[in-house]
């Protein structure tokens, strides 16, 4: 059997999950898993944290983010053969529902690969995790490599939702991953001590539409429980309306003289009430308060 027959029969047999890449942070639950197909032998894998993205061809296998332990062995099963490696983990960021699987498949790849701030949030926020749970290969600005007749690259757009999040794209498969750069209809998590910045977060949802075809489909790292982890590049475009509507309600509190308390109590933000916090830090008031303290230093 080979890698691809593999994948099809763990697909088959395997039900597809009720919840999209939840919990967030948390490895509680009953573990449930798929695969899924997208295009030209590149899809996802869903268990638990950050949806996980897969290239698998006649030459090689890629994966991006490794979820936590107990997932990624299930990936790790589920897309491995014994005789082969796996050639290439990437990082989307360090967040631990995107890099707490790393140990397991460190014994099975080749290596793993990270932007170079990513790898060092890694270190700090998860000192005890182990040399070999961290990036072996890091990059600035751009990293690519060929497989088969598939092209990845990641490429670098400086901070959004941390400092070190990268777009990776299947050029061929026309397939794009973009890691927590998207929370598809939740509240996004803006991680400011790790660097994320707003303002710099919109740009790049701005840019990265035009920078692939117009039909490219796209992963994201989060869904609500209603809303899909794929999809097109309307999501991007709904994701950057969400932020600046967040950051134009916030100057205009200010300038009413609304204190960051006062402001981060906002209930809703008009025109986007479908996006749900499921826990605490998925909130309306957390998007807000990182939203102060940015306009704040302007
Ligand atoms: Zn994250």
């Amino acid at each position: 059997m080979n890698r691809r027959q593999f994948l099809q029969t763990s697909t088959a047999t395997l039900m597809a999950t009720a919840v999209q890449g939840f919990p967030l942070l948390g490895w509680q639950g009953q573990l449930v898993t798929s695969f899924e197909d997208l295009r030209r032998g590149v899809g996802i894998f869903n268990g638990q944290g950050g949806t996980i993205g897969w290239l698998v061809n006649d030459d090689g296998i890629l994966v991006i983010d490794s979820q936590n332990a107990a997932a990624a062995q299930a990936c790790v099963d589920g897309i491995g053969e014994s005789t082969h490696m796996i050639d290439v983990l990437l990082n989307t960021h360090h967040h631990g529902d995107h890099t707490g699987g790393n140990q397991i498949f460190r014994p099975v790849a080749a290596t793993i690969v990270a932007h170079e701030n990513s790898a060092r949030w890694q270190r700090q926020s998860a000192p005890d995790q182990g040399e070999e749970a961290y990036p072996d290969t890091t990059f600035a600005d751009e990293w690519r490599t060929m497989m088969g007749d598939e092209t990845v690259v990641a490429r670098y757009h400086g901070a959004g939702h941390t400092s070190g999040d990268v777009v990776v794209t299947f050029e061929q498969a026309n397939v794009v991953h973009m890691g927590d750069l998207i929370f598809n209809r939740l509240h996004p998590f803006v991680d400011r001590p790790s660097g994320a910045r707003i303002s710099s977060w919109i740009e790049t949802l701005e840019r990265v539409p035009g920078e692939h075809e117009a039909d490219a489909l796209y992963i994201f790292g989060h869904g609500s429980p209603t809303a899909s982890v794929t999809g097109d590049r309307s999501e991007l475009v709904h994701l950057r309306d969400y932020f600046s509507a967040a950051l134009e309600l916030t100057r205009r509190e200010m300038q009413a003289g609304r204190s960051r308390d006062e402001i981060m109590g906002a209930e809703s933000l008009a025109g986007f009430e479908d996006h749900v916090s499921p826990f605490p830090l998925l909130s309306l008031s957390g998007v807000l308060g990182v939203a102060y303290d940015e306009l704040s230093k302007e």
